[in-house]
């Protein structure tokens, strides 16, 4: 909480990966007013992590796509009171959405992406697991922080839209490249950029190696920009055989020991 609400540290990393995207904006509508062809970074129907799948894009107007919560908005009133120990629940979720439009911040860099992508006439398009119910209410919280045009259906998108299903997020990605050339997303969750990330399958090792593979290591920052959230998510999993491995595991030498007698080497300071 203290790192990513407070700290300069992930206010950093946001710009980085925000002006990151903004370049990268630049230099696809650039691409494209030379006449290159375009191709989607969404990965289409029949994709693997192995063998994906992007579609050209023709002429479609280009467009980038955000997740809302903690890569577009960060959630200052309702994180509050859950580092104050308030455990999360979805009713209280839901009236935050509706009521909490005012006690939200922008993620530092967001609204500068914005401008560039404006500049370049790159439609800004949301992609959220936020609820049908509340679009207007949404939509309102993001044009008060400065991201209007916010517009249900066309660049705001849903839990539900699309016939999406459950937190799967492919269904509206799918959606909003038949009408747009994607040329990049950001996102604050692996399932941001595609839900083959969170395949029930994938076992904890396959799921973090997964990101490193031949077509999606060079996706980062070039098409795909993730931003900082230690706070929640599916990032926050794992056993502790898991995360440190046993073949790591380091027990320091007994006292006594050579490596604990020799002397400290010299530190020159100027
Ligand atoms: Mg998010």
């Amino acid at each position: 909480m203290q790192f990513l609400y407070g700290s300069g540290e992930a206010a950093a990393l946001s710009y980085q990966a925000f002006f990151g995207l903004a370049n990268y904006i630049i230099s696809m509508a650039s691409d494209r007013a030379v006449g290159h062809d375009l191709r989607s970074v969404v990965m289409s129907p029949g994709s693997t992590l192995d063998a994906p799948i992007f579609e050209p894009c023709g002429d479609k107007p280009l467009a980038v796509v955000l997740d809302i919560d903690e890569t577009a908005v960060l959630n200052l009133g309702f994180e509050a009171d859950a580092a104050s120990g308030v455990p999360y629940d979805q009713a209280r979720w839901d009236a935050w959405e509706r009521t909490g439009g005012g006690d939200v911040t922008a993620v530092p860099g967001a609204l500068d992406m914005v401008k560039a992508a404006k500049a370049e006439n790159v439609a800004v398009v949301f992609n959220s697991n936020r609820s049908t119910v509340n679009a207007d209410k949404t939509a309102a919280m993001l044009a008060g922080l400065g991201f209007a045009p916010v517009v249900h259906g066309d660049t705001l998108w849903l839990q539900g839209d699309a016939a999406s299903t459950g937190s799967g997020k492919d269904a509206r990605r799918w959606a909003i490249a038949k009408k747009y050339c994607v040329i990049a997303m950001a996102g604050d969750q692996l399932g941001d950029f595609t839900d083959l990330f969170n395949a029930s399958a994938q076992a904890f090792e396959a799921r973090r190696a997964s990101v490193g593979g031949r077509y999606t290591s060079v996706l980062w920052g070039h098409g795909w920009f993730i931003l900082p959230n230690p706070v929640y998510g599916s990032a926050l999993k794992g056993a502790m055989g898991e995360v440190f491995p046993l073949d790591k595991r380091w027990t320091p030498p007994a006292a006594g020991s050579p490596a604990t007698t020799a002397p400290a080497p010299e530190i020159k300071e100027k």
